[in-house]
């Protein structure tokens, strides 16, 4: 039975894993949460300005770029479990800056296990190597199907060759090394905290703000959508009952083409705004399409709901109305995150001003 865990969350002020920490700094008091983050464009300390005075919780500002840093963290704190989330995130830029995602991303991750493997030698009685991934990894799917966890790897964009090298890399040091490892790929996510570069927060910014809401190709691709809390709530679930060296997909069975997904934002958005029907959907502009743009994920998560019980529970137009909503009262946070570097890479993105 486990009385006192120590476990280092990496990544924790970003989007994914600020809910991860909220989740269990509240509900597991007994443990001491430790939230590594590097503080990128991607990561916000104000995501968890309402816990930030738990006494379980600490925040320790370091880069897992920093290879002799993590190991004296190790040493010094003496971590026996790490859920790894700390990653660049976003396909366009990894388009513009490959490497950057193969230095966190991959290398980043190896330092990680070393370090996580020279403090805990060979003793791995309750210790754990939580790897957060993405179903990006397994490429693009035609119109049927559903990825598994048997599904190949066939990564299509820099970003997910780099999540799914990560996966590899994991997996290779649980076989070489006996790391105790788990590693879950989940579908994309939406929610409060999402840093606007991301479809749902974007365009949800840029209708607020009356800007155009550029859409990819013909708008056809297809995403299946979970809500970050129904992920996080997935977490915790293979942190404590997932079984070592197993793979877990994590979805919402909640698949929509872009643009109807967007007519649906637009509507939701016209409501809240007061707007006359119709008005947000003008804003629509199709853009030059993505290269290397998968066309379809749909991820199979029967796996986790058969072993471990776990399903996803918020449904997806009452996701959306709360993630609206949050936007909507939170304009100061979006200011914040979007003022100076993002400006400039949404302008040249985009090719507006
Ligand atoms: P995010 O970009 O919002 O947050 C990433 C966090 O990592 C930020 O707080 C950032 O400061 C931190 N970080 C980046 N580089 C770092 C470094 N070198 N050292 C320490 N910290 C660093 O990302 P997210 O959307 O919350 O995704 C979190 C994880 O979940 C990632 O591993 C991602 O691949 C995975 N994932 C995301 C989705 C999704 O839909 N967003 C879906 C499946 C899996």
């Amino acid at each position: 039975k486990i009385t006192k865990k120590k476990v280092l969350i990496t990544g924790g002020a970003g989007f994914i894993g600020s809910h991860v920490v909220r989740l269990f700094v509240t509900k597991y008091p007994n443990y001491q949460i430790y939230n590594l983050d590097a503080l990128t464009y991607a990561g916000n300390l104000e995501n968890l300005k309402d816990i930030e005075n738990h006494n379980n919780y600490h925040f320790i500002k370091a880069d897992i770029n920093e290879e002799d840093e993590l190991h004296r963290l190790f040493s010094k704190y003496q971590f026996d479990s790490v859920i790894h989330l700390a990653a660049e995130s976003h396909v366009d830029r990894s388009i513009e800056d490959p490497k950057i995602f193969i230095k966190t991303n991959v290398s980043g991750t190896i330092n990680l296990m070393d370090a996580a493997l020279s403090t805990w030698k060979s003793d791995f009685n309750n210790k754990l190597f939580y790897h957060i991934s993405t179903d990006e990894v397994y490429g693009s799917l035609g119109e049927e199907g559903f990825f598994t966890e048997t599904t190949s790897y066939a990564p299509n964009s820099p970003y997910s060759a780099s999540k799914a090298a990560s996966d590899h890399f994991v997996r290779a040091y649980g076989e070489t090394y006996n790391l105790p490892y788990v590693i879950s790929n989940c579908s994309n996510n939406y929610g409060f905290n999402q840093f606007p570069e991301k479809l749902i927060p974007l365009f949800i910014n840029n209708i607020i703000e009356n800007k155009s809401l550029p859409v990819y190709g013909d708008g056809k691709y297809t995403r299946d959508w979970l809500y970050v809390l129904d992920h996080a709530r997935a977490i915790d679930k293979v942190f404590h009952e997932g079984r070592k060296t197993e793979t877990y997909n994590i979805g919402g069975f909640n698949e929509w083409q872009n643009i109807a997904l967007i007519q649906l934002l637009c509507k939701l958005m016209d409501k809240k705004l007061d707007r006359a029907e119709g008005t947000s959907e003008k804003l629509i502009s199709f853009v030059k399409d993505r290269p290397g743009h998968d066309k379809r994920y749909a991820i199979d998560a029967s796996k986790i709901k058969r072993e471990l019980g776990w399903e996803p529970s918020v449904n997806f137009e009452e996701g959306l109305e709360k993630t609206i909503t949050w936007y909507l009262e939170n304009a100061d946070w979006i200011k914040g995150v979007t003022s100076g570097d993002y400006r400039e890479y949404y302008k040249k993105q985009y090719n507006v001003d």
